[in-house]
């Protein structure tokens, strides 16, 4: 470990069972990931909208190799933890600050999972009369049961079906500040409130 790299409390590492994408690993794509953005909007001008909270380290990280002239903004959009709310389908509990119309969108989202979130996003932000909207997530989970999810236009990593935290991802909303992505001890998960799939916004 580096010097200027984070010491976390052994309260925290403790809960860790497993690293599934090391720190090195994740900033190297995330300079790939830009490098790619910045010749797919190569002139253009860009807002990048966030889905809050997963993806506001994978943002900061993120625009800082974006050589591009751009807006940021985010959105927070509701999950849909139990069978009970399930068929609603996410909504918008916080809407873009910014007007759209004209812009050319990047919805950054922290993992792609079932799609509904993306599908849900990439249709309400397309209403809103922008320019283009495209989407970048940092993971992907490998779904094949889901075989109609929507792409993103670019993505980090491709990860198994299990649920990971860290890196802006958490688990009731502890977690975010691992710096790798991780998979919980068994003894970390349940417990309070939302079970191990129901991630907070
Ligand atoms: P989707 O709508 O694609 O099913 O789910 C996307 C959202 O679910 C993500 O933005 C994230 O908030 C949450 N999510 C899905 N899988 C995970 C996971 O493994 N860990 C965490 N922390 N959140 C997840
Ligand atoms: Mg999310």
């Amino acid at each position: 470990m580096h010097a200027d790299e984070p010491v976390l409390t052994p309260g925290i590492l403790a809960d860790v069972a497993r690293v599934v994408v090391p720190r090195r690993d994740i900033r190297r794509r995330v300079q790939q990931l830009a490098d790619a953005i910045a010749r797919c909007y190569d002139g253009e001008e860009l807002t990048i909208l966030a889905v809050l909270t997963g993806s506001l380290i994978f943002l900061a990280d993120l625009i800082r190799f974006l050589p591009l002239r751009m807006q940021m903004d985010v959105v927070s959009v509701s999950s849909y933890p139990g069978p009970a709310v399930r068929s609603q389908g996410p909504r918008l509990l916080l809407p873009p600050a910014e007007d759209l119309a004209a812009r050319h969108v990047l919805i950054l989202d922290d993992i792609l999972d079932s799609g509904r979130t993306l599908a849900f996003l990439t249709r309400t932000i397309s209403a809103m009369a922008p320019a283009s909207v495209r989407s970048c997530v940092l993971l992907r989970k490998r779904r094949p049961d889901v075989p109609d999810r929507p792409e993103a236009d670019f993505f980090g990593f491709d990860i198994d079906d299990e649920f990971v935290v860290g890196y802006g991802l958490d688990y009731n909303n502890f977690y975010r500040n691992l710096p790798d992505l991780c998979v919980l001890r068994d003894s970390a998960l349940g417990g309070c409130g939302a079970g191990a799939g129901e991630a907070q916004p």
